[in-house]
């Protein structure tokens, strides 16, 4: 009888709506933090990038922007050339999740970055949105 229990309610699970594991799946990781000398690093940076499903360059441009700085992508680090402390980098990667993942008209986090001509668009792949958005 469990045995029977335990199968419906892993079959009911397998067909849960993919928005729903979304949901689970998009948690912002710890974010391995180090800073050496005048430099910060992000350790797990493309980690956090298969997390967010960006690409790694592309939150890179924003942080250097943001942070009015340069670094570089090594392996699977960020390093940053300042010195930023962990709640401005966590901030930060927040507001580009609000900006760049998070859809605009439904707030799901489930979409994708597509370049047409010269534009940027974000195409939400719950309800469909299409939203220009700023280039970096
Ligand atoms: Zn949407």
């Amino acid at each position: 009888m469990e045995f029977e229990y335990q199968k419906l309610l892993k079959k009911a699970m397998d067909n849960l709506p993919k928005k729903t594991a979304t949901k689970e799946r998009f948690v912002i990781p710890d974010l391995a933090y180090e800073q050496q000398g005048n430099k910060t690093i992000l350790k797990n940076f493309v980690d956090l990038l298969n997390v967010l499903r960006r690409e790694p360059r592309h939150l890179a441009r924003y942080l250097f922007k943001e942070l009015a700085t340069r670094g570089s992508i090594k392996n699977n680090s960020l390093v940053l050339d300042t010195r930023v402390s962990r709640e401005n980098l966590m901030r930060k990667i927040e507001s580009y999740v609000q900006e760049f993942i998070n859809c605009k008209v439904c707030g799901e986090p489930d979409t994708k970055l597509i370049k047409e001509d010269r534009y940027i668009f974000m195409v939400c792949e719950a309800c469909g949105a299409k939203t220009p958005i700023r280039i970096l």
